[in-house]
């Protein structure tokens, strides 16, 4: 830290991403990414506009918002894109959080959250989850705060229904209730449906997962026109131009190829089953994920050790070291092959220790 760092930073502790190995020599299946391309329209699009990046981007996305509105079935007025959703957070954090309107979120949840509310000075309360990482319900009942809640919740992948989300909304007329919806699409329901019936919600989404576009950087809250205001008035103040002119097009391309999408999310989904089940034969305990990782433990092999001992065989994963997550491990869902040889792999650890 040098000596003209202000003050009110010196005290931030910033989120640790996962590991992003600088070759090739490992499977990766540690930061969620779609194990696909983008779509060929989307990639053929950024393409094109690369050939215009001389010009500055379109600051009100006017294209790829009129695209997501009709994707989204929302109005255009009722979205805003920045540059990935930690971008879209930071905007719904600094628009609606401060000492006066603190927030609560799930401890365990995306341990981002933490981060940006220390940068923002948001006073924040972490409610446990029960001992098989499901959210309760009744702990955002009438809480007077504001609430931020991943759906489906991470690491665990589970999802909750659209009617818990609704009584939160109920309950709580008076704060904002974001959710994130960031594994959405491999299971679980929008929440996007109730922005017309509720002022205070705040839905945010990201290309980065679905529609594996995590290098490009597309994130959006979807919200009432109202809201969608007050955020655009931190990101026209801060970085109007946050979605270049490439990201932008791969974003209406990734939207328009629908075909290309459900076939992705249909893959995820059958590969992660059989999975699941591989590894719950084993022994394993899975937590129900609706997304695409799964979240993993078995008593006889420590979510540390499982890390450890596949990252010498060339495979990465997340582990979490912290006392609520440390015996588990998450798993992203990479393509078929990549499966078959964590699969294989780790099975094969398992048998050696086992049989020792
Ligand atoms: N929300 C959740 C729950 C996530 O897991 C992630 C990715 N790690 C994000 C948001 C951020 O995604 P991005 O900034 O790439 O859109």
């Amino acid at each position: 830290m040098s000596r003209f760092l202000t003050e009110k930073h010196n005290g931030l502790s910033p989120y640790v991403p996962g590991e992003q190995p600088k070759d090739d020599q490992y499977i990766k299946l540690n930061t969620n990414e779609l194990p696909f391309p983008p779509s060929p329209l989307a990639q053929r699009l950024a393409r094109e506009a690369a050939g215009t990046v001389n010009l500055y981007c379109d600051p009100e996305c006017t294209a790829l918002r009129k695209t997501a509105a009709e994707v989204w079935n929302v109005d255009p007025d009722e979205i805003m894109f920045a540059n990935g959703s930690d971008d879209v957070l930071n905007y719904a954090f600094s628009a609606f959080c401060d000492e006066k309107h603190p927030l609560v979120f799930p401890d365990v949840t995306y341990s981002f959250y933490t981060s940006i509310a220390a940068l923002n000075h948001v006073p924040y309360e972490e409610i446990p989850v029960d001992e098989e990482f499901r959210i309760l319900p009744e702990d955002y009942y009438s809480c007077n705060k504001n609430v931020l809640l991943a759906n489906p919740n991470a690491p665990s992948g589970i999802a909750l229904p659209l009617s818990v989300i609704e009584k939160i909304l109920q309950t709580n007329p008076d704060n904002i209730v974001m959710i994130d919806e960031a594994y959405i699409d491999f299971g679980g329901e929008t929440a996007t449906k109730l922005i017309n019936r509720y002022d205070n919600l705040v839905v945010i989404r990201t290309f980065s997962k679905s529609c594996g576009m995590a290098g490009a950087r597309l994130g959006a809250a979807i919200a009432c026109k109202e809201l969608i205001e007050d955020m655009n008035r931190l990101r026209n103040s801060l970085n109007p131009y946050c979605i270049n002119s490439m990201t932008m097009q791969a974003g209406i391309g990734a939207l328009l190829d629908r075909s290309y999408f459900e076939s992705c999310l249909k893959r995820i989904g059958a590969i992660r089953e059989d999975a699941a089940e591989k590894l719950r034969a084993a022994g394993f305990t899975v937590t129900s994920s609706t997304t695409n990782f799964l979240f993993v433990k078995h008593p006889a092999y420590p979510g540390k050790e499982i890390y450890e001992d596949l990252k010498k065989k060339n495979i990465l994963i997340r582990h979490f070291n912290t006392p609520r997550l440390k015996e588990w491990a998450r798993i992203s869902i990479g393509n078929e092959e990549e499966m078959e040889v964590l699969l294989e792999t780790l099975l094969g650890l398992l048998k050696e220790r086992t049989d020792a």
